[in-house]
This record gives structure tokens, sequence and C-alpha cells, in this order.
């Protein structure tokens, strides 16, 4: 049985052309438009629009953060995601003193030599320090999947529409304590259960379905929870998904209330 209540939160993975160049230094026109094309033009951390308007409103960030090898991570392109303005200069700077990598990690990373602009794919070495990264900061990097051991489960969210918050996602078995932590870690990092950043557009859309007893299918919304959860609906009579909004948008003003 479908669960309308909950979306699951995708790994981003972008599909790289062949034929063109990426990169942080250089190419990033390129970058940038693959990775909206991945997001559909969402931030890859708080899933807020980067699009607005026609105006790029994100900017190309470092997954692993480039200070600590400068030389190799720059522009390695898998290490490159996409951020608002606010997950990339204000919460993910939270604790990136803390994450720093040490020199003896680097190390066997930085004997072998990045391709750069043609960099596609997370490189063996390059995921063993995405590992050590995530595990130390309880940080989900994008894109790609983020895991806290090699064989160990892909760290995902869901948004509890009813709740209206996020919470550890479906690996297909049960996360380990450590994931847990790893996920609830993430989640504070980036303030996405917090007052401030509270996810207003599933009411707003919410108010919409019922006002216009309409999917809303032509409306575009701020944050990408929404078309995760549009998508749900269209499997259901126009009836039943209105009263799905009902009840999550009653739930919605009763938690603004509080
Ligand atoms: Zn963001
Ligand atoms: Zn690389």
């Amino acid at each position: 049985m479908t669960d309308y209540f909950s979306v699951d939160i995708p790994v981003f993975m972008p599909d790289y052309d062949k034929e063109k160049l990426y990169g942080w230094s250089r190419y990033k026109d390129n970058l940038w438009d693959i990775l909206k094309d991945t997001t559909s033009g969402y931030c890859m951390y708080c899933y807020d629009t980067v699009w607005i308007n026609g105006q790029r409103r994100g900017q190309i960030e470092h997954g692993i953060e480039k200070v600590n090898s400068p030389e190799y991570l720059t522009d390695c392109v898998p290490n490159l995601g996409l951020a608002c303005e606010n997950c990339n200069g204000k919460y993910k700077r939270r604790a990136e003193e803390k994450r720093k990598l040490s020199k003896e990690l680097l190390r066997e990373f930085e004997s072998v030599s990045c391709k750069k602009y043609a960099c596609r794919i997370p490189c063996e070495r390059y995921i063993k320090l995405r590992i050590e990264y995530v595990r130390r900061g309880k940080i989900i990097l994008q894109p790609f999947e983020s895991k806290a051991h090699e064989n160990g489960n892909i760290l995902k969210l869901r948004y509890d529409l009813l709740n209206g918050k996020y919470i550890p996602g479906d690996c297909g078995c049960s996360y380990s304590r450590e994931e847990l932590g790893i996920i609830e870690g993430h989640i504070r990092l980036f303030g996405l259960n917090s007052a401030e950043r509270r996810n207003r557009e599933v009411g707003k859309y919410c108010k919409n379905v019922i006002d216009y007893h309409s999917l809303m299918q032509d409306m575009s919304y701020d944050n990408l929870v929404v078309d995760l959860f549009r998508d749900k609906l269209k499997d259901l009579p126009i009836d039943d998904a209105v009263k799905v909004c009902k009840i999550i948008y009653s739930r919605a003003l009763l938690q603004r209330a509080t």
C-alpha cells in the first residue's frame, strides 16, 4: 500500500554528458546546468528552489570542502554539488573545522591524480575519503550516495508530511545506530526541522489542492517535497487526493499554531 503521508527524498545522481567538461574553477556553467537538471532546480541539501524566474540562486559547492586538499578536491566533478546560499554559506559551514581530514587520510587519495574536469564517477579513493567525512561530520554529502561504511546502507531522508519534518528514510533494511546518528546529525546540521526552515510549501500546496479541487499540475512550488508529493497523488482519484491534502493541511495549521 502506498503511504500518501510521506515522501522519499531521492539520491541525486548526475548523468554527465561525455562530450562536456565540468568543474569549479573552469566549466562551471556546464556543471550548473547538469546539476540543475539533476535536481530539477532544487538545492541538494534543503530542497528549496535555486532557480527563480530564470535566475540562478544557487551555488556550486564542494561536498568535501576544498580546503582539505585544494589541488585535488577543487575540480573533482563528483565532489561538486548544487546548494542554495543558506545551505552553502551558513549551515554547511557549521562544524566544517570538525570534519577536517587529516594529512594521513589524504595522502593515499592524493597519490592518484584525479582527472579533474573529466572526472565523472566517484573513484575508490574518493569514496573512502567521503565515508570518513560522512562519519566524522554526520553529514550526508551530495551528489551520489553517502554511506557510513563501504558495505553500509545508503543514508536517506524521508519527509513526514503529517508531522512536517524530516526523518530517516528507507534503506530496504534497518539502519544501524551509527547510521541513524549520522542521519539525525545531518538533519540538525542543516536545521531541516528548525522553525526557521519549516517547509511552508507543502501547506500552501495542500490549500491550493483543496481550494481548486486540482493537483495544480501547471504550478510550481518552491520545494522539491511538493513535486514528490504531487507525483504520488497522481495515482489517486481527485476526491481522495483532496482528502489527503485536507488531513495534512489541518495538521500543518495545528503545528503553526503551536
Ligand atoms: Zn539549501
Ligand atoms: Zn576525481
